[in-house]
């Protein structure tokens, strides 16, 4: 594509950003879409965060996608935030509008995107989630909107209970409950109808690994791993050993991006060519 006097930045703020996907996604998307603007990785280290977002805003630029390690520190830097990102406490995407900075987070929303994708109504079913950090908190928020029953498991139980605490402070009547690794747990997972992994158990570099044992699936359940590489990971070999549907992180992603892309454009996303950048850009190690 052709960059001109009249074409817009996008982008995403991180550090590192070696492994990121989504200038891939992004720019398969403008193209696809006809939309004249281009999304560049932006390193940016966390004493920086500030004049970096402040930078930005005076750059007017559409936007930026915001990751790791600055999605929470993201939330006091903003003009505004949009329910999802107050809720989660955290933000995935900004907004420019007007030079004021709109502060979202559409990783729930990709969430129950990939659900709905699925076929799966999580509405009123029982479900477990593996983890309470940043990934956990959009998938906990997203099922306590939706009025699902919920039971987080997390290794340091404290950061549990601050999770669900933040939760019903947004949800009130949200059916949260916190329970240990081991003990109560096991039956949670038995009874479950989705099991969510929000945990880095199982990625790249730890694949031999699985959060919680085989015996604990069976036929009539969805097993949904967050993590996209590998695309199966030993939790979802398992629980399809075992009789479970499974689904990897790859459509939450797609539709997380898309969520953005509509956000900054006002375009519908083209989501069957976003996925399949994102399938090309997995392959080849990004
Ligand atoms: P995070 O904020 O670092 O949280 C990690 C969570 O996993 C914490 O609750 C941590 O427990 C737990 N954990 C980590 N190692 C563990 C271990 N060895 N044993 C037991 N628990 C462990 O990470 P995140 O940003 O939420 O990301 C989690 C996963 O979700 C990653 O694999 C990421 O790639 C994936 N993700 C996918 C998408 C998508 O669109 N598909 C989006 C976001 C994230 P403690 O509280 O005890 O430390």
């Amino acid at each position: 594509m052709k960059i001109t006097g009249k074409t817009r930045l996008l982008g995403i703020i991180g550090y590192p950003l070696t492994y990121t996907i989504s200038p891939q996604i992004h720019n398969a998307a403008l193209d696809a879409a006809g939309v004249d603007a281009r999304y560049l990785p932006m390193v940016v280290q966390a004493h920086h965060l500030k004049e970096a977002v402040e930078g930005l805003k005076a750059l007017d630029i559409l936007g930026v996608n915001v990751t790791m390690p600055h999605k929470e520190a993201t939330v006091r830097l903003l003009d505004r935030l949009d329910e999802s990102a107050h809720a989660i406490g955290a933000v995935n995407t900004i907004a420019f509008e007007d030079r004021a900075s709109v502060g979202h987070n559409t990783d729930a929303l990709g969430f129950l995107a990939s659900l709905r994708e699925a076929g799966f109504e999580a509405e009123g079913k029982r479900s477990v989630v593996v983890g309470a950090g940043g990934a956990a908190r959009a998938v906990v928020s997203a099922l306590a909107s939706i009025g699902a029953r919920v039971s987080i498991i997390n290794r340091t139980k404290e950061r549990g209970d601050q999770l669900a605490a933040a939760i019903k402070d947004i949800y009130e009547k949200s059916r949260l409950e916190v329970v240990e690794f081991g003990g109560e747990s096991a039956d949670r997972v038995k009874d479950a109808e989705l099991i969510v992994n929000a945990t880095p158990i199982g990625m790249s570099g730890s694949t031999g690994e699985t959060p919680l044992p085989a015996e604990l699936f069976r036929a009539g359940q969805l097993v949904y791993d967050l993590i996209y590489e590998p695309a199966e990971t030993r939790l979802l070999r398992e629980a399809a050993e075992r009789g479970a549907r499974t689904m990897g992180g790859l459509s939450m992603l797609v539709h997380q991006a898309a969520a953005s892309f509509e956000i900054w454009t006002g375009v519908p996303a083209p989501l069957a060519v976003m996925k399949d950048a994102a399938v090309s850009a997995l392959e080849i190690g990004s």
